[in-house]
């Protein structure tokens, strides 16, 4: 069920959700992912993507360390 959610970094619980550009870290460089959904902090402005921004993260990070050949946890 879901449960309100915090900061990660100060805890507060003022979080807006928006559609943002979010920056997926890779070995050696990182990737920028455009309209990625997430939990915008109001008190610091830390982001945290929901669960279907996570989901669009998880796609894009197949497909770039497919074609990036980095190896993977099996
Ligand atoms: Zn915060």
């Amino acid at each position: 069920m879901p449960k309100p959610r915090t900061c990660e970094m100060c805890g507060a619980r003022k979080l807006k959700r928006r559609s943002t550009t979010y920056p997926l870290i890779l070995p050696g460089q990182q990737i920028n992912v455009g309209r990625v959904q997430v939990d915008e902090c109001a008190e610091c402005g830390h982001l945290m993507p929901t669960p279907a921004g996570q989901d669009k993260l998880q796609r894009c990070l197949h497909v770039f360390s497919g074609m990036l050949d980095i190896p993977r946890k099996s």
